[in-house]
C-alpha cells in the first residue's frame, strides 16, 4: 500500500494516527458518549446518532457481493493446483467446526461455574414461537443457486461462493482463450479492493456513532441486573480467542500470536460495533492480506466460507444463554442433555446468518432441543446487542485464525508482511 508522509492543518493529530488507532479511539469516545447522554436523558440523541453508523453499516455490505465474487474468481484463477484446493476446503471445514465444539464447551463450563440465571425471575416473560432448522439435506441441495443473478440480489454468500469456484475453474480449464476474462477480473479486483479500502476510512466514524447508540440505549442501570450473563460470555469470548485461537497460531502454526490479534483489531472492532461478521467480510479480507500477509487465494476462499459458517461465538453463547435458561427456571440438565447441547448449538450456528442478532433467533432451536422453556428468549432478547457483540468480534477473530492457520500450513503466507508491524492506514483517497 501507498504510504504517504505526514499530513498537516488543524485536523494532523488525528489524520496522523493509524486507522486501528482512529477506531479504538472512536469506539472510547462512543462509549464515553453514550452513557453520558443516557445518564442525562437524552437516549434520543443517541438514537439521532445511529444514523451515522447504518450510513457506514450500508456502505461496507454494499461491498460483500462484489468483493467476495470477485475475489474469489481471481483466487481461484492464481489456483493451479487442484488438490490443493480440496485440502484447502477439508482443513477449513475440520477447523471451523472442531473450534466451535470447544467454544460451546466453554460457554456451558463458564455457564455451570458463574451461575448467570441464579436469581432472575422469568415468570413475566412472554412466549416465543420455536425456530426449526431446515434439514440437512435441504441446506446441501441450496449451495446450489437456480440463478447465480438472484444468488448475488439476496446475498447468499454460499451459492456466491459456489458459483465464483466454478467460475474461475472454468477460466482456468479455457487455458488461453479465458486470458482476457482473467486480467478483467484482476483489475477489476484492484479497483474493488481500492473501493473497499475508502470505505475502511470511514470506521471510526460509524464506530463512534454505534458505540454512542448502544451505550445511549442501555445505559448502565438496564445492564447490571443480567451483569451475569454478560461477563460469561465475555470472558468465554477471551478464553477462546487467547488460548484456543492464540494457541493454535503459535503452537501449530507456529507464529507470533501477539502480531496475529495487532494485525486483526481493524476487523475485531468493526465486527463489535457492527455486529455482523458477512458486514466485517471486506474489512477481514483486507486486514488479513495487508497486515498479516496472507495470500489471496486463501483468504479469498477460508473468509467468505468463514463468515457464513463458522460462529464460535455464536455456539459459546447459546451455551451460555441455555444453562441461563435452566437456571432462571431452575431447571437440572444432565449430562445427554449437556451433549444435546454441544450437537445443536453447533448446528444452529451453521445454520446462523452473520447478521446482526441472528443467534438470538437460533437459541429458540436450542432451548427447544433440550425442552427449555422459550420465554428464556425474551429475557436474553433485552440485552441481546451487548452480547453480540462480543459474539461477533470472536466469531470474525476465528475466520481470520483459521485462515492464518491454513496459510502457514500451505505455505501461502508472507512471513516478512506477518511480522511487520501493521500497514492498514486511512487511504490516499486521490489518484496515483
Ligand atoms: N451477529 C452474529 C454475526 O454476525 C451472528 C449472531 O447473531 O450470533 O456473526
Amino acid at each position: 500500500m501507498k504510504t504517504t508522509g505526514p499530513k498537516t492543518g488543524i485536523f494532523a493529530p488525528w489524520r496522523n494516527l493509524m486507522l486501528w488507532q482512529q477506531i479504538v479511539l472512536a469506539l472510547i469516545v462512543g462509549v464515553v458518549t453514550g452513557i453520558v447522554l443516557n445518564a442525562t436523558g437524552n437516549a434520543a440523541t443517541a438514537g439521532a446518532i445511529k444514523n451515522i453508523g447504518t450510513l457506514f453499516l450500508s456502505l461496507i455490505k454494499m461491498l460483500i457481493v462484489p468483493l467476495v465474487f470477485v475475489s474469489l474468481v481471481c483466487g481461484m484463477t492464481s489456483v493451479t493446483d487442484m488438490a490443493r484446493m480440496g485440502r484447502i476446503g477439508v482443513k477449513s471445514i475440520g477447523f471451523y467446526l472442531g473450534t466451535t465444539a470447544f467454544a460451546i464447551a466453554i460457554g456451558l463450563a463458564l455457564g455451570a461455574l458463574m451461575q448467570p440465571g441464579a436469581g432472575i425471575d422469568l415468570s413475566a416473560a412472554a412466549a416465543m414461537e420455536p425456530v426449526t432448522a431446515p434439514p440437512f439435506i435441504q441446506q446441501l441441495i441450496g449451495i446450489v443457486p437456480k440463478n447465480p443473478i438472484a444468488a448475488a440480489a439476496d446475498g447468499n454468500v454460499l451459492q456466491i461462493i459456489f458459483f465464483a469456484i466454478l467460475f474461475g475453474l472454468a477460466i482456468n480449464l479455457v487455458g488461453e482463450a479465458g486470458k482476457p476474462v482473467r486480467d478483467f477480473f484482476e483489475s477489476l479486483n484492484s479497483v474493488v479492493l481500492k473501493l473497499t479500502e475508502i470505505v475502511i476510512s470511514f470506521a471510526p466514524y460509524g464506530v463512534f456513532a454505534l458505540m454512542a447508540w448502544v451505550a445511549g440505549t442501555y445505559g448502565l442501570d438496564l445492564l447490571l441486573p443480567l451483569g451475569t450473563v454478560i461477563a460469561a460470555l465475555y470472558f468465554g469470548c477471551v478464553i477462546h480467542a487467547v488460548l484456543v485461537y492464540g494457541g493454535l497460531v503459535s503452537v501449530v502454526a507456529r507464529l507470533n500470536p501477539i502480531r496475529f490479534f495487532q494485525g486483526i483489531i481493524e476487523p475485531q472492532i468493526v465486527a463489535f460495533t457492527s455486529t455482523s461478521s458477512s458486514g466485517t467480510l471486506p474489512v477481514t479480507m483486507t486486514a488479513v492480506q495487508q497486515n498479516l500477509g496472507v495470500s489471496r487465494s486463501v483468504a479469498s476462499f477460508t473468509l467468505p466460507l468463514g463468515a457464513t459458517i463458522n460462529m464460535d461465538g455464536t455456539a459459546m453463547y447459546q451455551g451460555v444463554a441455555a444453562l441461563f435458561v435452566a437456571q432462571a427456571f431452575g431447571i437440572e440438565l444432565g449430562m445427554s442433555q449437556y451433549l444435546t447441547i454441544i450437537l445443536t448449538a453447533t448446528l444452529a450456528s451453521i445454520g446462523t446468518a452473520g447478521v446482526p442478532g441472528a443467534g438470538l433467533v437460533m437459541l429458540s432451536m436450542v432451548l427447544t432441543s433440550v425442552g427449555l422453556p422459550l420465554e428464556g428468549v425474551a429475557i436474553i432478547a433485552g440485552i441481546d446487542r451487548i452480547l453480540d457483540m462480543a459474539r461477533t468480534a470472536l466469531n470474525v477473530t476465528g475466520d481470520a485464525a483459521c485462515t492464518v492457520l491454513i496459510a502457514k500450513s500451505e505455505g501461502e503466507i508472507d512471513l516478512a508482511a506477518y511480522d511487520t508491524p501493521h500497514v492498514l492506514k486511512s487511504p490516499d483517497i486521490s489518484r496515483g
